[in-house]
């Protein structure tokens, strides 16, 4: 920081302190990255329903929606901004390269409730005691973030539970390699199910920009209960 702002920081801190007791919501020096990962891309379809809806085409307009909301609180970044296939490690690399604050898969589900998962890295049991290894830092480094993207997925859950009635919500932690490696918190989540999108792209407009809504909410809440 300039000195300048250095002053200006202290001064409003002193100004907004005894007014609202959250003086760190209101000053933001630097703008969080968030990263957003639509899945699949390119000749990877994902789910498809019989009308020929492709996940990758949904979540890729969802995407590009939660930016919308979320752009001018955060710096906002897509892996893919394009109908183009990349590997899961190349999603990561985007994060890590950017030193995201926070990363979010996403992806639809095939489940006949219109149910919501929300996931977070959590390695698989053999290899719990081998990524202790210094060596094997790819693996070890999504266990700084554990309870972090833990707290995420509760922040969405809270949040998506408040908003929807009849859905079916689901969270845990199980060994998701499109999250692995992450040097932030990262989680997965699939708020959507693709049996449950009508048939006319018109139609699910309006259900993507309600669901863009409440992951921006989502991620704000998560942001909040941090400070
Ligand atoms: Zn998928």
């Amino acid at each position: 920081m300039a000195k300048e702002s250095v002053l200006l920081f202290i001064i409003t801190v002193l100004i907004i302190i005894p007014i609202t007791g959250f003086a760190n919501k209101t000053i933001q020096t630097t703008q969080r990255i968030i990263v957003i990962d639509p899945g699949h891309g390119g000749a990877g379809n994902g789910l498809v329903t019989s009308g020929g809806i492709k996940e990758k085409t949904i979540v890729l307009k969802l995407a590009q929606k939660i930016a919308q909301k979320l752009e001018t609180s955060y710096n906002v970044i897509l892996t893919r901004t394009q109908d183009v296939a990349i590997s899961s490690k190349e999603r990561m690399f985007t994060a890590n390269k950017n030193a995201g604050d926070f990363f979010l898969s996403l992806h639809l589900n095939h489940s006949k409730e219109p149910a919501c998962f929300f996931y977070y890295f959590e390695p698989p049991e053999p290899f719990k005691q081998s990524i202790i290894a210094p060596k094997n830092t790819w693996k070890s480094q999504p266990l700084l973030y554990q309870s972090e993207s833990r707290q995420a997925v509760s922040s969405f859950l809270s949040i998506f539970k408040a908003h929807k009635k009849t859905t079916y919500f689901f969270s845990k932690g199980a060994p998701i390699i499109l999250l692995e490696g992450a040097t932030m918190p990262a989680i997965l989540i699939e708020p959507l199910s693709i049996l449950a999108l009508p048939h006319q792209p018109e139609d699910i407009e309006p259900i993507l920009d309600e669901l863009s809504a409440l992951i921006a909410k989502s991620i704000n809440f998560y942001f909040e209960k941090k400070q």
